[in-house]
């Protein structure tokens, strides 16, 4: 796919970013395990333990702790999958599990324990999810996600969207990726290209979570993709010891819009087994939008939101209303 898929083991990771000495807090039989890119580790300061970028990845004992209120399966997916890797939760739109496939392992992740093995529609290549979609004529919009879909080949991307394109009542077709930020060279001329001919139905919604992971060649790829009218967001989870913090928040809004990117969503922890070190209280994530409203004009403010199991939306969170009134 491209020349950049090199994955770093744990212990030559702890030694290129020389922090060896906490390699007895690391837990190196994770059942999800490390992987990280070459491309993303660059990003990682050295003899820092605490990078916000490293806190993404790297897998600690402390997972292994259970702790009230966090599960498995904390959205409850697999409850409203009517067809092999089709999620149809939300009016008019239907999430396709396109491949269980990642370019990084993030540990906060809310699919980590999702049975890929009986919900993955790249197995019957999409068939069974073709034909649901196909079936359901109030579903306007189709969700491309895993995984990441830009883990699957340009071929099978490009069958992909074709098949989806001919489903006349889909208007709009959306991605959701983590590779931007993690292997941008994944995004080529040929990526490009295929996506261009959809470009009047695609959105890409990209997942950064820290300023770290912006840089100039994120920004290019970001200004390829643009060129071809595709619109684009960012959706970052709100992690504790990566960017609870209003200089974190405030600096990666700048940093995306000024790479083209528009920050969309600031989504609330969901609430996945070993992820309890990342949560952040509701308080706090209301204080830190309202925060970012006293000093940021409107467009650089995420929406705060949380997926509640069984809703048949995302919940906005609600804002100090005092505040509401500043946004400029
Ligand atoms: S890229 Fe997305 S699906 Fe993959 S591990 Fe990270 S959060 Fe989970």
């Amino acid at each position: 796919m491209t020349t950049e898929e090199s994955f770093t083991p744990i212990s030559n990771l702890l030694k290129l970013l020389n922090i060896e000495h906490i390699l007895d807090e690391v837990d190196k039989n994770s059942f999800f395990p490390l992987k990280v890119p070459s491309s993303f580790v660059d990003k990682i300061e050295k003899n820092n333990p605490d990078d916000p970028l490293l806190k993404q990845i790297l897998p600690l004992k402390s997972e292994l702790e259970n702790v009230d209120g966090f599960t498995p399966n904390p959205v409850q997916e697999t409850e409203f999958m009517p067809a092999v890797g089709v999620l149809h939760k939300y009016y008019g739109r239907a999430l396709v599990i396109v491949t269980q496939k990642c370019s990084i392992h993030c540990r906060y992740c809310f699919r980590k324990h999702f049975p890929y093995s009986e919900n993955n529609a790249e197995k019957e290549q999409w068939k069974s999810a073709i034909e649901y979609i196909k079936s359901d004529t109030s579903i306007s919009e189709v969700i491309l996600s895993g995984g990441d879909p830009f883990s699957i080949s340009d071929a099978k991307l490009s069958y992909l969207l074709e098949k989806i394109n001919e489903i006349s009542h889909i208007e709009f077709i959306r991605f959701h990726t983590r590779f931007l930020p993690t292997i941008p060279n994944r995004i080529t001329d040929n990526l490009i290209k295929i996506l261009e001919v959809y470009s009047n139905k695609i959105s890409i919604i990209f997942h950064i979570n820290h300023p770290n992971e912006i840089d100039e060649k994120l920004a290019e790829k970001v200004k390829l993709i643009r060129n071809t009218g595709i619109i684009v967001f960012n959706q970052s989870v709100l992690l504790h010891s990566v960017n609870d913090n209003i200089d974190i928040l405030s600096n990666l809004s700048k940093k995306l819009y000024k790479s083209g990117i528009v920050p969309y969503y600031l989504h609330f922890l969901d609430k996945v087994q070993g992820a309890s070190e990342f949560f952040v209280s509701e308080n706090i994530a209301c204080e830190l939008i309202s925060q970012m409203r006293k000093t940021l004009p409107g467009y650089l403010i995420p929406r705060l939101v949380r997926e509640n199991a069984g809703d048949m939306s995302k919940e906005y969170m609600p804002i100090n209303s005092r505040l509401t009134k500043n946004i400029g």
